[in-house]
């Protein structure tokens, strides 16, 4: 029997604009997709809630695709290191391809399979599909990483331009040998008792078929009136492809050539940017979620956790229209708008005192796209001890942001309507006051060597 190639999906759960199912295309011998479930090597982050809802459907999705085009999607479980050598014996595959991942202690995952599997004569190849730019190719004249945005944006920019997404195999010949997978229900990543995820159901239709209609339906009605709108919460106009991108249902080239092919959207393009810069500053600094990168942080006095006020914070019960509706809308939809994550962030941080990582925490199992760069790195930023951070005096006023971004009121009445009809709790904390005592806490950081 011919050796078979392997695809192993990963954060790529796609079959256009796909290198690596294309190098495997190319090879010319059947093909057997892989994806493996692993955590179990050491520093892999489990999943969070949302997350595992959205993995589970994504990869029904996949699996009913590549079936379409001649091809199975086999599910492992397992550490890698253990799992794909065993599959590649079970297959007697000549070759496994794969597109890189950018984590720690995913690269020393891959690098280690990469070797070994090398050693035995197999054929591994990885590619670039994640990422517009691959972090270690943008250099600051002196040749480090860049820590701020704008300079990393227009080094990017001055590098060759994104490459031209590859099109959607039209079939894919299939290994016709036995191959055992993993029933997906077995890995039981959907909630059961209880189920919390309706309202996950109602907004969101997983898998590629659906990003790509997405990606459209963008194009065509909303990129126009993005730099307009894009910071008012219910006007829905900007991609919401964030959970398409987090799992590779759509690859960062195919946003950026659909977007490139109606003009030249600068402010767009731009937030593409911010997630190349987040993953730039996770590869260069692997402890992003857990270390301050601006070490003087780790003076700021933190007083002991109230779990009073976090609890009010997850649950959206903190008595500030714009931080409950933000709040509310992340619990049951598994997303929420940049600006009010953001608003958010701000007052879990500098209002309720609580520190960044419980927040990123909370984001991290509650978020279809929890990602594992942008949200340390945004919740860095807005604490203050992130790469190019907001300042840390920089408090945002969730009054004043609903004023300005919500003016109607819409988004509150959406998603916090006890805000709109007079029935909402008082506040938890002084706005004003807490503002104050957050400066006061600051200074220490101030002082700090
Ligand atoms: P659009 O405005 O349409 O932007 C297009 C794409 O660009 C997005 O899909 C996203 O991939 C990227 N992008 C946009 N803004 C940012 C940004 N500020 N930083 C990095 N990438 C960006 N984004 C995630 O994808 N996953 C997270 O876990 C995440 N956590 C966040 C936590 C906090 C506290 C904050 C303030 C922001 C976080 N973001 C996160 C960034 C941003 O809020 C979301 O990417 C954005 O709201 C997604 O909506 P969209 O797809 O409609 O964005």
């Amino acid at each position: 029997m011919a050796a078979p190639s392997i695809v192993w999906f990963r954060d790529d759960l796609r079959l256009a604009d796909n290198p690596a199912l294309r190098a495997a295309l190319d090879r010319d011998e059947p093909v057997v997709g892989l994806y493996l479930l692993d955590e179990d090597s050491p520093g892999m982050r489990p999943l969070g809630g949302a997350a595992k809802w959205w993995l589970h459907h994504s990869l029904t999705s996949l699996g009913e695709d590549l079936a379409a085009k001649g091809a199975t999607l086999v599910l492992r479980r397992g550490a890698a290191s253990d799992v794909l050598p065993a599959f590649v014996a079970d297959t007697g595959a000549g070759a496994v391809f794969w597109n890189r991942r950018y984590s720690r202690p995913e690269r020393d995952i891959d690098a280690g399979l990469k070797a070994s599997l090398r050693e035995d004569g197999v054929t591994v190849e990885s590619f670039a599909a994640s990422l517009l730019f691959e972090p270690w190719t943008v250099k600051t004249g002196a040749g480090k990483p860049f820590s701020v945005y704008s300079p990393f944006w227009r080094a990017c920019l001055s590098l060759p331009s994104p490459r031209a997404p590859l099109p959607e195999p039209r079939e894919v010949a299939g290994f016709s040998g036995r191959v055992d997978s993993d029933d997906l229900d077995d890995w039981e990543l959907l909630p059961t008792s209880p189920d919390w995820a309706g309202g996950l159901r109602e907004r969101w239709t997983p898998g590629e078929a659906a990003a790509k209609r997405r990606l459209k339906e963008f194009i065509a009605d909303d990129l126009g009136g993005y730099d307009r709108s894009r910071d008012e919460p219910a006007s829905g106009s900007t991609s919401m492809l964030s959970p398409r991108l987090r799992w590779g249902e759509l690859s960062p080239y195919q946003v950026w050539t659909a977007a490139v092919d109606e003009g030249n959207p600068r402010r767009f393009l731009s937030e593409l940017g911010w997630r190349e810069f987040a993953w730039h500053t996770l590869f260069h600094n692997p402890d992003l979620a857990t270390v301050n990168l601006r070490r003087e942080f780790d003076a700021f006095p933190w007083p002991r956790l109230n779990p009073t006020h976090l609890e009010a914070w997850q649950k959206g019960e903190t008595g500030v229209a714009m931080v409950d509706a933000g709040m509310k809308e992340l619990w049951v939809s598994g997303w929420m708008h940049n600006r009010v994550r953001m608003v958010t962030a701000s007052f879990l941080i500098k209002n309720l005192l609580i520190d960044w990582r419980r927040g990123e925490e909370w984001f991290w199992d509650c978020l279809v796209d929890a990602d594992a760069a942008n949200n340390p790195f945004s919740w860095q930023w807005v604490a203050g001890s992130g790469a190019d951070a907001a300042p840390y005096f920089r408090v945002f006023n969730p009054e004043l942001q609903a004023e300005k971004f919500d003016p109607k009121r819409e988004y509150i009445r959406t998603w916090a309507p006890e805000h709109v009809s007079g029935d909402a709790p008082e506040p938890i904390v002084d706005l004003k006051e807490s503002r104050k005592a957050a400066l006061e806490a600051y200074e220490e950081v101030k002082r700090a060597p």
